[in-house]
């Protein structure tokens, strides 16, 4: 049996103050349950600190949105895996589209983030999905086979014990148009089958495969009932602890 796991994305969302508004609004609404469902947050980098401090004690995990592959050094304006670690993150998404689109992120780049999250004992949140014209032109298992075979180059299972997929079509993310349960559950499977391909059947049957693309309320509970969603990483919706907080209800 998988655990679900709901994690939220902030993006470039919530400066401090704000941060902490959220961050006290989402806890004080999960004391009011308790939950199966693994809850993650990943506030910008600016509030990482403070939201460790206050996550203290709860049962939400915390999260960094991207990092940098060296230690440290001359790489002006990047946060490595280290700073992270120091301020209490377990989680880092990488691979996000949005990395991949606007800030030119390679497969191969993606790969030495994973490679350096290993390392350093952080578990990747590893983001993969295909556009709206890679879709359209039935280019949707190739892309997301290159997109695993490539950043997971050079791994064994052993490595990997962490890893988190999140299938995210691009053309989902941000629009309010989300794939339909039977349209992710189809690459979901399609992204297990590969895993198993690569690595084993055990590791594919215990790795957990989030869906992220416009997951809301009133999609969720749909989407994480298909056999091969494990979760979802949720941007928009998880600005409002309301809504975040039902689509944790959803998976449970
Ligand atoms: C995301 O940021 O990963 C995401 C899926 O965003 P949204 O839920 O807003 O589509």
């Amino acid at each position: 049996m998988r655990t679900k796991i709901v994690a939220g994305n902030w993006k470039m969302n919530n400066d401090l103050y704000s941060s902490i508004n959220l961050i006290s609004h989402i806890k004080n609404e999960l004391n009011k349950n308790k939950f199966e469902t693994k809850i993650i947050i990943c506030p910008p980098f600016t509030s990482l600190e403070t939201a460790s401090t206050l996550l203290k004690g709860s049962s939400i995990f915390l999260g960094a949105q991207n990092m940098y592959c060296e230690e440290s050094g001359a790489f002006t304006g990047e946060i490595s895996p280290l700073m992270l670690k120091s301020v209490g993150c377990e989680y880092v998404v990488l691979g996000h589209s949005e990395r991949r689109t606007i800030f030119q992120e390679s497969n191969q780049l993606v790969n030495q983030k994973i490679r350096a999250a290993v390392k350093y004992s952080l578990k990747p949140i590893f983001c993969i999905g295909e556009t709206l014209k890679e879709r359209e032109q039935n280019k949707t298992f190739d892309v997301i086979e290159k997109q695993i075979r490539e950043g997971l180059e050079g791994f064994n299972e052993n490595e990997l014990g962490n890893l988190i997929i999140a299938y995210e079509p691009v053309w989902a993310i941000g629009t309010g148009r989300n794939a339909s349960p039977e349209q992710a559950q189809e690459v979901h499977k399609f992204i297990r089958k590969l895993i198993e391909k690569i690595f084993s059947s055990t590791f594919a049957e215990n790795l957990i495969i989030q869906y992220g693309g416009s997951v809301k309320p009133e999609n969720s509970k749909d989407l994480m009932s298909q056999p091969d969603i494990d979760g979802a990483l949720v941007g928009g919706a998880c600005l409002k602890s309301d809504s975040f907080l039902k689509i944790i209800e959803s998976a449970e």
